[in-house]
């Protein structure tokens, strides 16, 4: 938990970030989870994934972006991505971050930025997950969101929830009012216990008590876990309650748990994998370490290796 907290803050230090992201070396190393620099690269690992029989959601890294041109820059980058996903035929939607889109300035700003890519998005016939961020913006991200489900359609836009927040149980049940197509997954950032559950044992339960109202509901949602325990608890329960195959998808990370990925599109589950590329990868691939810290020296080992 130490180590886990430690990274977590390292992942929000800039001048640790400057560093990581010039030293040359250490961006060698983030190939395991961030699948490459720009568009191009990312379609050839697409292709890869898509011939496995798993669909991806791109990802272009960035977030907390905070001058209005940068955030521009993102929209831009977003409509070259769904234009790329058109062109190729490649089997993915996209995930986007509020922040990237100038969350932390205006509000307003960052909801004419979603709704362009939304918009392009639902022309298209593609799908838009607005990824869940620190508890500081979660109120705010499930505004414009909902903001945004109002104008669009259920399989134009969707959200992430996340189960260490006590508070996700009531945003579930008032999502699932709308209907709203929901992501789930743990929680990825550093929290205080009085807005997230400091115990990992309560993550799981709330994690699973979740899962099934999410799966009861007749909406098509993501499953995102590489825990064995929560997939099998997945995999039990729609067995149990007879809820089909296509009724939902698992979600997993590029890089992490490749051979499971593998596995669940085997056994026939839809299996979406969540592939980020970009020069801006530091706090992505932090959280990605703290996930499991043994990572870190699997970094280290290579890093030495030279
Ligand atoms: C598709 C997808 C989208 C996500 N989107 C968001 C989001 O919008 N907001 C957010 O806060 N979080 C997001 N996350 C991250 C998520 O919240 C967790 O931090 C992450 O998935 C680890 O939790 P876990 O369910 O895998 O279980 P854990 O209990 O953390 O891990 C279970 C096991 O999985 C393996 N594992 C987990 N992570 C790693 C790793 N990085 N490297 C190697 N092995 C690993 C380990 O063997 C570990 O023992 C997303 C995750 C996925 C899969």
């Amino acid at each position: 938990m130490v180590t886990r907290n430690a990274l977590l803050y390292l992942s929000r230090h800039e001048g640790l970030k400057d560093f990581a992201t010039r030293f040359s070396p250490f961006k060698k190393l983030t190939t395991r989870f961030v699948a490459g620099e720009d568009i191009e690269q990312t379609i050839a690992e697409i292709r890869k994934l898509n011939a496995l029989g798993c669909t991806a959601s791109f990802d272009h890294l960035n977030e907390s972006v905070t001058r209005v041109e940068e955030t521009n820059e993102e929209v831009r980058e977003y409509l070259r991505i769904l234009s790329r996903i058109d062109d190729t035929g490649i089997r993915s939607n996209v995930s986007i971050k509020l922040t990237q889109f100038g969350l932390d300035v205006d509000p307003e700003l960052t909801y004419g930025n979603a709704r362009t890519v939304v918009a392009d998005a639902a022309r298209r016939g593609n799908f838009v997950r607005v990824d869940m961020e620190g508890s500081a913006v979660t109120q705010v991200t499930l505004d414009i969101f909902k903001r945004l489900r109002g104008e669009f359609g259920i399989d134009d836009v969707g959200i992430v929830v996340q189960s260490y927040l006590r508070r996700t149980e009531t945003d579930v049940r008032e999502l699932l009012k709308i209907p709203a197509r929901i992501r789930l997954c743990k929680g990825a950032y550093n929290e205080p216990p009085e807005v997230a559950f400091p115990d990992k044992k309560d993550v799981d339960d709330n994690y699973i008590k979740l899962m099934r109202m999410l799966l009861s509901s007749g909406v098509y949602h993501g499953i995102a876990t590489h825990d064995p325990r929560m997939i099998e608890a997945t995999i039990n329960f729609v067995g149990r309650e007879g809820i089909g195959k296509n009724a939902f998808e698992f979600q997993m990370l590029y890089g992490v748990r490749r051979n499971l990925q593998e596995q669940l599109a085997r056994d026939g589950y839809n299996m979406r994998v969540y592939v980020p590329y970009g020069k801006h990868w530091y706090p992505y691939f932090m959280r990605r370490l703290a996930e499991r810290p043994a990572n870190v020296w699997f970094v280290m080992k290579n890093m030495f290796r030279g």
